[in-house]
Formats: C-alpha cells, structure tokens, sequence
C-alpha cells in the first residue's frame, strides 16, 4: 500500500518534470510537493485558483502567487468604517488609499503630516545629505591631489622648487586651499 503511494507520488512528479520539459521550463523545481500533504490536484498552464487564502496560477510551468489579484481582494474587502479613527469610509479617495494604507484618507494624510516629523523621517534626510557631502569631499580631496602631484610631476623635479608651479599657486597654497575647502565642507554635515 506505502509502496503503492510512492510510486503514486514519484509518477506525479513524473510528469510534473515532463510538462516542465515541454513548456521549456528545465530549471523550475519539481519537487514542490515535499512535504505537502494536501491533495494533489492537477493544475495546467494559466490556470488559477485559491490556496491558503491566496490566489494562484501557473506561469511557465511554475506556480506563483497572484498579488495583484489579491490587491484587488483587499480592495473589494474594505471595511465600512476606518479600523483606525472609525469613520465611515464613504469617499472615493478612501477607497483608493485603503489598499496600500489600511486606514481612510483623512488618516492617512495625518500620517504623512506625523511622519514627516519624525526621527526616523529627520535622520533620512540628514543621511541622504551627509552622503551627498561626503561625496563632495571626496571628489574635492581627488581633485585637490590630483592638482597638487600635477604641480610636483612638472614643476618639482625640473624648476627645484616647490613653490613654483603652473597656476602661480604653491604647494602650500593649494594645500591651505584643501584645508579650508574641507573644512567648510564638513561644516556642511548635519551630526
Ligand atoms: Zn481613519
């Protein structure tokens, strides 16, 4: 009888592996059913149906999960009053942020107000700075080097002097130059 019910099990995947052959699909798993213990049922390409409360289909002989289909169940299951301030959700704009926010429009325009002044809203925007910053300084530190061998490569070695260099600039002043650059640039940091 066990017997039996393997060979079953091992004749399913069997032609699960040979209709994957067939639609192309050589890497898509056969083994999906380890361990699943719900009756078999035979789905073929395109087909689509319920499962643990989502929707599925078959797509190039895999099984996938639908999730606009259940973007359009949650919408199609929007309670009547707002489960956060309890309004009847009669607007059509609740209609359309209920899906995404779980809350009616009024709530979710309070939310977007709160969140902007968050911590977590602040420190995004302090980060998203300080990285824009701190590139600059490392484009200006490059820049700043790249100037200051360019002077030493063509004017230390064949004029002897440092200070005598293509711009009119010396060593030191470029190098006052990077300084004060970098200075102002990291007072640019928000800490
Ligand atoms: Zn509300």
């Amino acid at each position: 009888m066990k017997d039996n019910v393997l060979k079953k099990e091992f004749s399913k995947k069997d032609v699960q592996r040979a209709r994957n052959l067939i639609t192309g699909n050589t890497d898509s798993r056969t083994s999906q059913g380890v361990g699943y213990t719900k009756k078999y049922e035979h789905r073929k390409e395109g087909d689509v149906w319920e499962e643990d409360g989502r929707t599925w289909t078959i797509k190039n002989g895999v099984k996938q999960n639908i999730t606009k289909m259940d973007k359009f169940k949650k919408m199609g299951k929007m309670p009547l009053f707002c489960p956060e301030c309890g309004t009847l959700m009669k607007k059509h704009l609740d209609k359309k942020v209920f899906p995404a926010y779980q809350k009616c429009f009024d709530c979710v325009v309070d939310y977007e107000a709160k969140i902007k002044h968050t911590d977590e809203h602040r420190k995004y925007f302090n980060n998203l700075r300080n990285s824009h910053v701190d590139h600059t300084i490392e484009a200006f530190t490059a820049y700043m080097k790249d100037k200051m061998s360019e002077s030493n490569a063509n004017y230390v070695t064949e004029a002897g002097d440092v200070e005598n260099w293509k711009g009119g600039l010396s060593q030191e002043d470029l190098d006052k130059e990077l300084q004060e650059g970098l200075e102002f640039l990291k007072s640019m940091r928000i800490e």
